[in-house]
């Protein structure tokens, strides 16, 4: 990715053509029931990859020069008797790593798992203290999260924070830097809650987890700003343009793999709740599908920027009386990024 704008504020990180992210679902079973998660057993299966399969599929993608991002993440990855070797085969393809997880570390991950093998060990932390965290988390998770954090750090694994920014946790914010602080984390990735899994099916009731985009703006900011001068950086969602800003949709530029156990391979996490994927692994091949999928869209330019969050969010853009959009969304994957001042 490159970056543009002026240091310790915020600057859009645009997509680098041709860089290669893949997201690899090695299964959808977790030991937590967050009450935002987005995975979707009707849509992605209950499945956990086998050995031999998790070996094959990651190959499927690998870099042919250079390298390329794989994140692992589930369902809790973690649970994975064969994580530790999905990560060997990834470094030998010339694989940049991550694994995404809820904080359990099964299969005595830390003790068994070598930081050699994994350049980024992110946690999904909701809340700045128990009380917040396991209303959303489940009870117990902040405080087993948090002792693993420290205990990764310890042993020498980079690592990092995910904190999904909904209206249950936005007030709670500004409480986190001093915590990652004090745990010695040092990279944070906000994310907007989306309408995806179980947050689209509360969105349908009275318990709506999404926060208007004022509040999210008028929040994020500042807390990225405390954590800066704390010497943590900051990486969240762009969500909407600014003025003179380009819309560029990451699908037409760079390369984003959303792959499931059951074989849909997605460019675009916005669709992962339809059939809408434009690849099928069949048999350990990579099929490119034919017919109504996700690419259709991705060709489309409209003033509101994403095609799909319009198709499937239009009350997230602020229309003129006469329908005329005043915001254009970006890409969700667009991201600004404040860095520490040092
Ligand atoms: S830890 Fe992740 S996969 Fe597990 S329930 Fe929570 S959001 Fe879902
Ligand atoms: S979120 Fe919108 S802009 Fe980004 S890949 Fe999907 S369709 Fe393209």
């Amino acid at each position: 990715m490159t970056t543009t704008g002026h240091q310790h504020h915020a600057r859009t990180v645009q997509f680098a053509a041709g860089e290669r992210n893949v997201f690899m679902h090695i299964l959808t079973a977790c030991n937590l029931s967050c009450k935002h998660c987005y995975i979707n057993p009707d849509q992605h299966g209950t499945k956990m990859l086998s050995r031999e399969r998790l070996a094959s599929w990651i190959k499927l993608f690998a870099p042919e020069t250079g390298t390329a991002n794989i994140v692992f993440l589930g369902g809790e990855p973690t649970m994975h008797p064969d994580l530790i070797y999905g990560l060997e085969v990834a470094r030998a393809s010339g694989f940049r790593t991550t694994v995404d997880t809820n904080g359990y570390l099964f299969h005595d991950f830390l003790a068994r798992c070598s930081p050699d093998l994994l350049d980024n060990l992110s946690f999904s932390l909701d809340g700045p203290d128990a009380q917040v965290n396991d209303h959303i988390r489940g009870a117990g998770s902040f405080g087993v999260c948090t002792e693993h954090i420290g205990r990764a750090i310890a042993a020498g694994f980079r690592v990092s924070v995910i904190y999904t920014v909904s209206s249950l946790n936005i007030d709670h914010l500004h409480r986190l830097p001093p915590l990652l602080d004090r745990l010695g984390v040092r990279l944070l990735f906000l994310q907007v809650i989306g309408l995806r899994g179980k947050s689209a099916e509360l969105s349908k009731s009275s318990t709506t987890l999404q926060v208007d985009y004022r509040h999210w703006r008028d929040a994020v900011l500042p807390v990225a700003q405390a954590a800066a001068t704390l010497g943590i950086a900051v990486i969240y969602p762009k969500v909407y343009l600014d003025k003179e800003e380009p819309f560029v949709c990451a699908a037409r530029v760079a390369e984003n793999f959303f792959v499931f156990p059951n074989g849909r391979v997605y460019q675009c996490p916005l669709c992962e709740d339809y059939p809408l994927h434009s690849y099928e692994i069949r048999d350990d091949t990579l099929i490119h599908l034919d017919g109504l999928q996700e690419e259709r869209i991705f060709a489309l330019d409209i003033a509101e920027g994403c095609t799909m969050n319009k198709l499937l969010q239009p009350d997230t853009i602020a229309c003129a009386p006469d329908g005329t959009p005043l915001t254009r969304v970006s890409c969700c994957m667009l991201k600004q990024r404040v860095d520490p001042i040092s």
